[in-house]
């Protein structure tokens, strides 16, 4: 079916470091969608309509974010990057995506686990208040290459002081040393037990729902790590533990 578009307006850019920006587009009329659900976003040009699925970063509104990674000799992205406040972009009205809460287990803890801009469906669900009224802690393990890729850290900082310690938030950063988190990848903080150590809290079937996004690499990694602990991908009709979003 042919996507339905809008045209935005550039509303805010912000970049966290060299080539990784969040853009705020004023689109008013895009449908209702879930937290963690995605949108096309792209630019019409002379030869073609050239757009790709982003995550979008916040909850449903007239103004959405998205959070991106310019791409280097990536078609759309560095088109992205060089937008100016005030120019037009289009966003199609309709979200599509499985990747939400109303398709994730429940269960006590839910570990979020992102690497780059895979952060982004995650800053979305923890602006809405669904998350903190079906789990009782939430664990956020950002993966990053550099300190300075650390993007939302106020904002995730702040919903840990204001629930309470509810949101453990756990940076794993694989090139810089990290003041607090983990120094190496994901998959390193699972196998080491450090994560485990530093949220206080078990991966493992009995309280665990895993959501988990981003380099696809990293996700075949940590769900055979999880299978190898007895959990399960969760299907409709096979309920299990964990859910997967592949950005590539
Ligand atoms: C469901 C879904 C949601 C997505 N949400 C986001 C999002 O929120 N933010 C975002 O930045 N991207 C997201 N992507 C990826 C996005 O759709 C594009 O693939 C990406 O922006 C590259 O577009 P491009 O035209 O510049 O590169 P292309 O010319 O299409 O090149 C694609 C190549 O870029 C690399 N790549 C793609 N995405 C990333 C990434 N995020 N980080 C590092 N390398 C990447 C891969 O090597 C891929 O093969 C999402 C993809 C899917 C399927």
């Amino acid at each position: 079916m042919a996507i339905q578009w809008i045209t935005g307006t550039l509303r805010n850019r912000k970049v966290w470091s060299d080539g990784l920006f969040t853009l705020t587009i004023h689109c008013p009329g895009v449908l209702e969608f879930e937290p963690g659900q995605f949108l096309q976003v792209g630019l019409p040009l002379p030869e073609k309509h050239l757009h790709r699925p982003y995550s979008v970063a916040s909850p449903h509104g007239d103004d959405l974010e998205f959070f991106i990674v310019r791409v280097e000799n990536g078609e759309l992205t560095p088109k992205l990057w060089d937008l100016e406040i005030g120019q037009e972009i289009d966003v199609s009205e309709k979200a599509t995506g499985g990747f939400t809460l109303s398709h994730t287990p429940r269960a006590k803890v839910l570990w979020l686990l992102g690497t780059g801009t895979g952060l982004a469906p995650y800053i979305a669900m923890l602006r809405d208040p669904k998350i903190w009224d079906t789990y009782e802690r939430i664990v956020l393990v950002h993966g990053v290459r550099f300190l300075a890729d650390l993007a939302y850290t106020d904002e995730l900082e702040r919903y840990s002081k204001a629930y309470d310690g509810r949101l453990i938030f756990v940076p794993v950063v694989s090139r810089a040393l990290a003041a607090h988190g983990f120094q190496g990848r994901i998959t390193q903080a699972i196998e080491s037990g450090k994560l485990e150590q530093i949220a206080g809290e078990r991966i493992c079937p009995e309280t665990s729902a895993v959501m988990m996004c981003g380099n696809p690499q990293m996700l075949d990694d940590v769900e055979q790590l999880l299978n190898d602990r007895g959990m399960r991908k969760h299907r409709r009709n096979e309920p299990g533990h964990y859910v997967v979003e592949r950005y590539w």
